[in-house]
C-alpha cells in the first residue's frame, strides 16, 4: 500500500514538472517581487497587499512590494499600470473601470486593471480561481497551505463585468475588504457606488422638507383625493416647485462637489398628487411617470455635468408615452411587485413588469435595476428564490440595464444570508457564472461536512415550491405557504435534513453553530404557524389539567431557541422595518394569553351567526363568519383578519337563544405602516329582538404609537346579561394621524374574532 501512495505522489509531481508552469513559490522559497506604479491607486495598493498577504498565509513566504521606479527584476508580478506595461501591447487595451487582464510574459506575471478597481479584482481572481483561496464571509476564509504555488505559463484571463456598477445591500457582507473581495462597487459608508452619489433615493422629503415649507406653501405638495394638501409627495406641475427644489439642490451639491449622481425622486409613499394640473399630464402620458420625467429633465438641464437619478417605482413604474429621459438622467427601475417563485422573463404574473421594462429599455440605456432578494416582512421565513436569481440577472442585462442594486437583508443575519449575499455578488460580476457550482462550493466551504445536507434542504425547498406552483412574495409570511412548500409534513422533511447536518458536524462547535443558525427559518416558520392550529402538537397551547389551555412547552422551547440564536448572531429585527427580537418574544409570549382569552371552551359565540353592517373588501378572511370560527388571525394581517376601511362599523352576533354572559372579548390589530389601527373604542350592546339594543359597556383605547405592530384584545366586562344578540359598535380611527407618512389618508380597522363569556 505504501508503494502505491508513493507512486501516486511521484506521478503528481511528475505531471507538474512536465507541465510548463510559473513557479511563484517553489518549495517554500520565492524570488518574485510585487511591482506597483510609483503613483499607485487605492486598488493597485490593495491588490499588492492582498497578494502579499495571501502568499504569506498560504506558503509562509513574504514577497517584497516595490515601486516601478526600481530596476527590473527577472521575476516580477506587475500589478496595475506599471511602466512594465510600456513594452507590451496589452498595455493599451480598454478594460473600462473594473475589468482586468491577467497574463504572463516569460517569467513575469502581469495583472492589469481598468481605471477603477480592476487591478484589485484581477488579484482576487488569481487567488480564487488559480490558488483556491476563498472568502465566504467577512470573517470566514479558506487559505490552502502549500509549499509551492504555481501558475500555467500560458495564463491569459481577461474579464470586463457586464454591469458597470454592482451594488448590494446585505448587512452580513458589509465590510470594506469583503465588499472588495466580492467586487462590489460600494463601500460600507455608501451602500452605492463608492461615494459617487449625492443622494441615493427618495429625496423629495430631503429637498423640500415639509417642516420648512408645508405651512406656508401647501401648494408645493400632494393634493389627495379629497382636495386637501398633504406633505406625502410634491406637486410637480407647480413651476415654483422646480425653482425651490433646485435652490435646495444647489446647497447640497456645494457640500458634496465630487458627487456625480443626484437623486431627485419620489418619497416612499403611494400618495402622489391628484390636482387637476398634475392629473392632466398623467392622462397625456398614460402614467404619472410622464410628469416625473418632464420635471426631472428640467432639473437635469440645469445640471448638465451631473447625472440626475429618479425612480420608476410603484405609481411611476409604467414608462411615459411622450417624455423621454435626457442623457444625463438615470432611471432607477424597481421590481418590488414581482413574484419571486419564477423567473421574471417567463412568469405570467410578471407580464406587466416585462412590458414596463422593455418600455424603459427603449427610452434609455441608463437604467439601474433595483432588485429585491429577500422576504422583507419576515426576514427569517424560508425563501426559496435561489433558482430565479440567475435568470433574473440575465434578463436585466438583456434589457439595457447597466447597473444593479440588489437589496437584501438589512439585518446582520437572516435566512441563508451569507449564501445569498455570496451568490448575488457572483451573479452581479458575471450573470453567466456556474451558479450551482458557486452554491456547492460555498456550502462545502462554509458548513463543512454539513454542507451536503443543507444542499439537500435547499433543493427540497425549491423542488416543493416548483411542485406546488405557488407564488413567493417579498412581503409574504410563513402562513402563505402552510398548504404549500411550508406545509407541516414538508417542514418535517426539512428538519430531517438539519438533523443530519447537525449530526455531521457535532464535534465541531463552530460549524455546528453555523448549522443551528441556518435552521432558524424552520423554527421561525413553525412559531408563526403555531397560531393557526393553536391547540395540539404544533400549536402554542396544549390541554392542561381540568381541560384548561396551557402554553405548550415545545412552543416555549422553539421560542427560546429562536431568541437565543438571533441574539447570538446579532439580529435586531425580524422584519425590515419593525419588530425587534425582544418585541417578537414579548408578542409571542403574549399570544397564548390572548388566545386563552378568545378560545375558552365556554365561548358562547363560537360558530354562531354573524352580520356586519359594512361590505367586506380587501381583508375578508373567509367572510363574516370568520369572527366566530374559533380561528384567530395570526401575527400577519393577511390571514384570517376582517378589514374595514375608514368608517365605523357594527358586528352583531346571534347566540341562537337567550344566554347569560358578562364578558365580550374582541381582538384587533395595529400595523402602523400598513395604515391599520386599533379602534378608538368599542361599545357593547345587547338585545333580544335584534332591533332595540341596550348599551352595557363602553371601552376606550388609546393609540400606542410606540408599537409599530401589535395585536390586542379589548375586554368588556359588565353585569351579567340574559340576551340573544350581542352588538359590537366599533369607533374606528378613520384616517392616518397627522404624524403618519400617509397623513389623512384612509385607515383600516382589522378584527379577527369575538368571544362571549
Ligand atoms: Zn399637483
Amino acid at each position: 500500500m505504501m508503494n502505491m501512495r508513493y507512486l501516486l505522489i511521484l506521478l503528481l509531481f511528475g505531471c507538474l514538472s512536465c507541465q510548463k508552469v510559473l513557479k511563484i513559490v517553489d518549495r517554500g522559497k520565492s524570488e518574485y517581487v510585487i511591482v506597483i506604479p510609483h503613483s499607485y491607486s487605492d486598488a493597485e495598493l490593495k491588490g499588492a497587499y492582498a497578494l502579499q498577504s495571501f502568499l504569506e498565509k498560504s506558503a509562509k513566504v513574504r514577497l517584497p512590494v516595490v515601486h516601478d521606479t526600481t530596476a527590473w527584476a527577472e521575476k516580477e508580478i506587475s500589478i496595475g499600470s506599471t511602466n512594465r506595461l510600456h513594452h507590451i501591447t496589452e498595455g493599451n487595451e480598454d478594460l473600462q473601470d473594473d475589468g482586468f487582464h491577467v497574463f504572463t510574459r516569460g517569467e513575469k506575471l502581469y495583472i492589469k486593471g481598468g481605471t477603477g478597481y480592476g487591478s484589485l479584482y484581477g488579484v482576487n481572481e488569481l487567488l480564487e480561481k488559480y490558488w483556491d483561496y476563498r472568502r465566504y464571509t467577512s470573517t470566514v476564509e479558506i487559505v490552502p497551505e502549500r509549499q509551492s504555488i504555481v501558475l500555467p505559463v500560458d495564463i491569459d484571463d481577461k474579464q470586463i463585468p457586464v454591469l458597470s456598477s454592482r451594488n448590494m445591500l446585505y448587512r452580513c457582507a458589509d465590510d470594506e475588504s469583503f465588499l472588495d473581495w466580492l467586487r462590489l462597487t460600494q463601500t460600507t459608508i455608501n451602500s452605492n457606488d463608492r461615494g459617487k452619489w449625492g443622494f441615493w433615493v427618495h429625496s423629495f422629503g430631503t429637498l423640500l422638507p415639509a417642516k420648512r415649507y408645508f405651512k406656508e406653501h401647501p401648494e408645493y405638495y400632494t393634493m389627495n383625493e379629497n382636495g386637501e394638501r398633504v406633505p406625502s409627495q410634491l406637486c410637480l406641475s407647480n413651476p415654483e416647485v422646480l425653482d425651490v427644489l433646485c435652490k435646495e439642490l444647489d446647497k447640497w451639491m456645494e457640500k458634496k462637489p465630487d458627487a456625480v449622481y443626484w437623486s431627485v425622486s419620489q418619497n416612499d409613499s403611494y400618495n402622489y398628487c391628484k390636482c387637476p394640473e398634475c392629473s392632466k399630464i398623467y392622462e397625456e402620458e398614460g402614467s404619472p411617470s410622464g410628469l416625473m420625467i418632464r420635471f426631472v429633465n428640467q432639473v437635469a438641464k440645469r445640471y448638465p455635468h451631473k447625472i440626475i437619478s429618479t425612480l420608476a417605482y410603484q405609481f411611476t413604474r409604467k414608462p411615459p408615452k411622450c417624455a423621454k429621459p435626457l442623457s444625463n438622467v438615470n432611471i432607477m427601475f424597481c421590481n418590488i411587485e414581482c413574484n419571486r417563485s419564477k423567473p421574471i422573463a417567463e412568469d405570467p404574473a410578471s407580464k406587466a413588469f416585462r412590458e414596463d421594462m422593455s418600455g424603459w429599455a427603449k427610452l434609455t440605456d441608463n437604467i439601474l435595476l433595483w432588485d429585491y432578494m429577500v422576504q422583507f416582512s419576515n426576514l427569517y421565513t424560508p425563501f426559496p428564490n435561489f433558482r430565479t436569481l440567475q435568470p433574473n440577472m440575465q434578463y436585466f442585462v438583456d434589457n439595457n440595464v447597466c447597473s444593479v442594486f440588489a437589496q437584501g437583508n438589512p439585518q446582520p443575519a437572516g435566512e441563508l444570508c451569507h449564501l445569498r449575499a455570496y451568490v448575488a455578488a457572483k451573479l452581479l460580476w458575471n450573470p453567466y457564472c456556474d451558479v450551482e457550482a458557486v452554491i456547492d462550493d460555498f456550502l462545502t466551504g462554509y458548513y463543512g461536512a454539513a454542507g451536503i445536507h443543507i444542499r439537500n434542504y435547499i433543493d427540497l425547498l425549491h423542488d416543493n415550491l416548483e411542485l406546488t406552483g405557488e407564488g413567493l412574495n417579498i412581503f409574504g409570511t410563513a402562513l402563505d405557504a402552510i398548504d404549500g412548500y411550508l406545509s407541516p409534513s414538508r417542514l418535517d422533511s426539512y428538519k430531517a435534513c438539519f438533523d443530519r447536518a447537525e449530526e455531521a458536524v457535532k464535534s465541531n462547535k463552530e460549524l455546528l453553530d453555523r448549522v443551528k443558525i441556518a435552521r432558524l427559518p424552520l423554527v421561525f416558520a413553525e412559531l408563526e404557524q403555531a397560531a393557526l392550529t393553536p391547540v395540539g402538537d404544533r400549536g402554542l397551547l396544549g390541554a392542561g389539567n381540568n381541560d384548561s389551555l396551557q402554553i405548550s412547552p415545545s412552543y416555549l422551547g422553539s421560542l427560546d431557541y429562536f431568541y437565543t440564536y438571533c441574539k447570538r448572531n446579532g439580529t435586531n429585527r425580524i422584519c425590515e422595518w419593525r419588530t425587534t427580537i425582544d418585541e417578537y418574544r414579548d408578542e409571542m409570549l403574549d399570544m397564548p394569553e390572548q388566545y386563552r382569552k378568545m378560545m375558552g371552551k365556554e365561548n358562547k359565540a363560537l360558530g354562531k351567526n354573524v352580520s356586519v353592517n359594512r361590505p367586506l373588501s380587501i381583508y375578508k378572511a373567509d367572510g363574516v363568519m370568520s369572527v366566530t370560527d374559533g380561528i384567530l388571525g395570526a401575527r400577519n394581517f393577511n390571514r384570517n383578519w376582517l378589514g374595514f376601511k375608514h368608517e365605523n362599523f357594527e358586528i352583531v352576533i346571534d347566540l341562537g337563544r337567550q344566554e347569560m354572559f358578562s364578558r365580550v372579548n374582541t381582538r384587533f390589530l395595529q400595523s402602523i405602516y400598513d395604515r391599520m389601527f386599533i379602534p378608538n373604542g368599542i361599545d357593547v350592546l345587547v338585545s333580544n329582538d335584534n332591533k332595540r339594543f341596550v348599551p352595557v359597556k363602553k371601552i376606550a383605547n388609546e393609540m400606542d404609537r410606540s408599537k409599530i405592530y401589535k395585536t390586542k384584545v379589548l375586554e368588556a366586562t359588565f353585569a351579567p346579561q340574559n340576551s340573544r344578540y350581542v352588538k359590537i359598535r366599533v369607533d374606528v380611527v378613520p384616517v392616518c394621524p397627522s404624524w403618519h407618512q400617509d397623513a389623512k389618508t384612509d385607515a383600516w380597522t382589522l378584527v379577527d374574532e369575538v368571544a362571549v363569556y
